[in-house]
């Protein structure tokens, strides 16, 4: 199997301004196409060290792709160190000094005279075209090793990826691999480790629990000969998940659960109204942050203070007396209040101690009740996080409320 290392050139990477996202993405992609990555190198803008990075690469590796450092200022050197480290010179091609000047005047734009080091281009190597913008992808092949380079913005980094590099390097490719993410709430992650234990310890395909805030996963992984074989693999093992805790999934390589949930409210022709307190509107703008959600969410309200939960609910004064701004019964009524008022079929509400102090009666962070209610079922559920952390409890807290959603529409309630 062909090995690939990762070489991410550029200084903000390395303070942290940017997010290596490139890396990520190359990752993903060179391993559905049964290319190893087995090292990702990040190193800034500087001859030196850089020069020593393409060494390492090529040493251990037998393809180097690069990105970033392709621009026409003086500190993008990626095309220069990396041909003379792998033996080729740059030479002046006229195509794509012509692209680079139509790019341009298209745009109506002045060319700098600096955008003409982007026509250098390896000789004897290939140039991928970068239809998104002025700085060609590189390609050289020497001795069985292979680099790529390409520029660092993502958009056009994986447009020349898809159209240009993905065939370039077809002879290095073997087999397929195959992943899946299975996204459960209600479940943690060693839970997860302890129910899969047997589909864990095996190798292909590989199982293996993550976590995020509020949820976990199984990543589900199969290499075959071809991406149908490795497909089926998947599938098989995600249907022994499916069966054991399939009442905690909410879906096969979903985003979120408001990517799920969103969907089979349109499907059954459902809309959601929300009454949010400490979330406030959380729940709704992460609903509301999936394209069509207008034909689902019809209503949001916050209600922080009680007198609002009052008014704008119809939360009795004496529930929020009696049993505090934080119980079950403020939740119901919380729920019952929205739906009724709004008209939707469907309402949920939040109300608990975000943290990351204790309340005034001395009630932990991270006590939180979520309540539905519909013209069937009203349920609602008490969530102990345990935690002082508020940005932690707010989503988890959104995230059991949608779960609620799923479990209503799924008749688990
Ligand atoms: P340009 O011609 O735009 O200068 P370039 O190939 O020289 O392209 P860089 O200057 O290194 O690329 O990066 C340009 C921008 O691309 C960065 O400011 C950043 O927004 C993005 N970028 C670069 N590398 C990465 C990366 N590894 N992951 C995500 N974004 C990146």
């Amino acid at each position: 199997m062909a090995v690939c290392e990762l070489l991410s050139v550029g200084t903000e990477l390395l303070l942290g301004d940017i997010l290596n996202t490139n890396a990520q993405y190359l990752s993903q992609r060179l391993a559905q196409m049964g290319i190893s990555v087995l090292h990702q190198t990040t190193v800034g803008d500087n001859p030196e060290r850089l020069a020593a990075a393409v060494g390492t690469a090529l040493s251990r590796s037998d393809i180097v792709i690069a990105t970033g450092g392709l621009g026409p200022t003086p500190d993008d050197i990626t095309a220069e160190i990396c041909c003379r480290e792998f033996g080729f010179e740059l030479e002046f091609d006229s195509g794509t000094a012509d692209k680079i000047t139509s790019y341009f005047k298209n745009k109506g734009m002045e060319m700098p005279q600096s955008n003409l080091k982007q026509a250098y281009v390896p000789a004897g190597g290939t140039i991928l075209e970068n239809t998104h913008g002025t700085a060609p992808g590189m390609g050289m092949k020497k001795g069985g090793k292979c680099i790529v380079l390409l520029p660092g913005p993502p958009y056009e980094m994986r447009e020349i990826f898809e159209n240009k590099v993905v065939d370039y390097l077809s002879e290095y490719r073997s087999g397929a691999i195959v992943s899946h993410e299975v996204r459960t709430i209600g479940i943690s992650e060693s839970g997860l480790a302890e129910e899969f234990r047997d589909l864990i310890d095996g190798s292909n395909p590989t199982v293996a629990p993550y976590c995020k805030i509020g949820e976990a996963f199984l990543r589900v992984t199969a290499k075959a000969d071809t991406p149908e074989e490795a497909e089926k693999m998947t599938a098989g093992v995600i249907a022994q998940i499916k069966e054991k805790i399939g009442r905690y999934i909410y879906g096969i390589d979903c985003k979120n659960i408001e990517d799920a949930i969103v969907p089979m409210l349109k499907k059954a022709g459902l809309t959601l109204a929300t009454a949010e307190s400490c979330t406030a509107g959380l729940v709704a703008k992460r609903i509301t942050d999936i394209p069509g959600a207008s034909s689902v969410f019809r209503h949001g309200v916050i209600t922080y203070a009680n007198e609002v939960k009052e008014r704008e609910l119809g939360v009795s004064h004496e529930t929020l007396e009696r049993f505090g701004a934080v119980s079950e019964e403020t939740a119901v009524e919380m729920a019952k209040g929205i739906r009724r008022r709004s008209g939707a079929d469907i309402g949920i509400s939040v109300t608990g101690f975000a943290g990351p102090d204790a309340d005034e009666e001395g009630k932990a962070p991270g006590l939180i009740y979520i309540a539905l209610d519909s013209a069937d079922v009203t349920r609602c559920e008490k969530i102990e996080t345990g935690r002082n952390d508020r940005d932690y409890n707010r989503y988890t807290a959104a995230s059991r409320a949608l779960n609620l959603v799923k479990k209503y529409l799924t008749t688990e309630l």
